[in-house]
């Protein structure tokens, strides 16, 4: 299966429910875009990670209390993304328990929610979805569906009242020994949480089943390939009996757990290998984009396919994140602005009408790509929103209907969409336009 047939059969694994792991140990998948994780302890339970809203949080505690209604005596955050924290204040209730988190947790939350606020917005509308109609929209890649609080809802999210510095924290709550181990990997903040008397390993976003998100399209800062792989050998040394991530099904078996975990850290260190290598000989991240590719031993693997991260995204992530922005091309030190190019460029074609024709041709032979990028020269020469606004529409469609990563189907999709909007919104405004003045000479 390829493509968006495979993107769609991976969504069986989202299916909605509540998986007793182990003595004690439940987790919720397929609620909203994370799962919820319950500890059963003597006296209270303990949560790790709380779903994106408070809606998503109150389907899951229903779940939960029907299972063990104790108080919830902590709630632990995996690391900082929305998806893990906005729904806490649902299972504090009037519990009052301990908010636990790794001590970069609180600055990172403020990163997304303040500085920087208007410019991921609309990158994380697109990447997940959220504005898609249900018959465009597969599945989110590492769970069905961001579930989100209406407009006006305010935060669920509840501030940690415990930040943990130290490389590993024992800690017994509600009669339960646990640790909770720095492994920074998706998030520089990740920790995990290892029971070792039942010997489950809580993974946070350290492992999913589909290709790491070595970068986000959304915009993140640098994942370091390094650390993550490091941490999966710290999860690798505990030799746990049962994994649960944050996000897709929990795996159980010793040996099928090291297989995994072992694949995972071997892919990510040989993507960045490979990366390094190729930086050292020159190769720009365009290049190293098209050539690094994953060893065929681990090629197949269903748990690295490109459902959520890519090969190619976390080539160019790396390069940016090791040498910056420039790609060593003298040429693009200053390059030409997009309007001064796109004139050229159309003059090179014999002007902007032919120009048009040929970005027309290059959509009827199925070269979406190509007539995505000559729209762009097109849209950067039109003063208003109108054909070529239309056209790259039609490109990013097509694109994004045949992609196999949730975020890149989505973003497409999302992106076409707000083209069209865009000229739709244009004709209703100059035809409105249009009736006024009709209207001002014919009183
Ligand atoms: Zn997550």
């Amino acid at each position: 299966m390829e493509g968006a047939d495979s993107l769609a059969a991976h969504g069986a694994i989202f299916k909605k429910q509540v998986i007793r792991v182990a003595e004690g140990v439940h987790v919720a998948v397929g609620f909203g875009l994370a799962n919820s994780i319950m500890i059963e302890g003597e006296d209270g339970r303990i949560i790790v990670d709380t779903m994106e809203s408070a809606r998503a949080a109150r389907a899951v505690k229903a779940e939960f209390d029907r299972i063990c209604p104790k108080p919830v005596r902590a709630i632990i955050y995996t690391h900082n993304h929305y998806d893990h924290i906005m729904g806490a204040a649902v299972f504090a209730g009037d519990d009052r328990p301990e908010v636990i988190s790794h001590a970069l947790l609180p600055k990172l939350v403020e990163r997304s929610q303040g500085a920087l606020r208007q410019a991921m917005l609309p990158r994380n509308i697109r990447q997940f979805g959220i504005l898609l109609p249900s018959e465009d929209f597969l599945n989110a890649g590492i769970g069905p569906r961001l579930v989100l609080d209406g407009r006006g809802s305010s935060s669920s999210f509840v501030p940690p009242t415990r930040l943990l510095d130290r490389p590993r924290t024992q800690l017994r709550i509600a009669g339960v020994d646990m640790q909770l181990v720095h492994a920074p990997g998706e998030t520089d903040d990740q920790i995990y949480v290892w029971l070792p008397e039942q010997r489950v390993l809580l993974a946070g976003d350290n492992f999913y089943w589909a290709f790491p998100n070595l970068y986000a399209i959304r915009g993140t800062p640098y994942r370091d390939p390094r650390l993550w792989a490091d941490s999966l050998d710290k999860m690798l040394a505990e030799r746990p009996a049962f994994l649960v991530p944050s996000h897709s099904l929990p795996l159980v078996g010793e040996d099928r757990i090291r297989e995994v975990l072992t694949d995972y850290r071997d892919a990510i260190r040989s993507v960045y290998e490979q990366t390094l290598a190729g930086m050292n000989e020159g190769l720009s991240p365009d290049e190293l984009a098209e050539r690094v590719a994953l060893p065929e031993r681990l090629a197949d693997k269903p748990y690295l396919q490109p459902y959520y991260g890519t090969v190619s995204w976390a080539v160019r992530a790396i390069y940016a994140g090791n040498l910056g922005w420039f790609d060593g091309n003298a040429s693009h030190l200053f390059p030409l602005p997009p309007k001064q190019e796109a004139e050229r460029i159309a003059d090179l074609a014999g002007g902007t009408d032919a120009l048009l024709r040929k970005a027309r041709q290059a959509l009827e032979q199925g070269e979406y790509q190509w007539a995505a990028q000559l729209a762009d020269w097109l849209m950067a020469l039109s003063a208003e929103p109108g054909e070529p606004h239309l056209l790259k529409a039609k490109a990013l469609r097509a694109l994004g209907v045949r992609q196999q990563n949730a975020n890149a189907r989505n973003y497409y999709l999302a992106a076409a969409r707000e083209l069209q909007f865009a000229v739709r919104r244009h004709k209703a405004n100059s035809a409105r336009q249009t009736d006024a003045s009709r209207g001002e000479k014919n009183p």
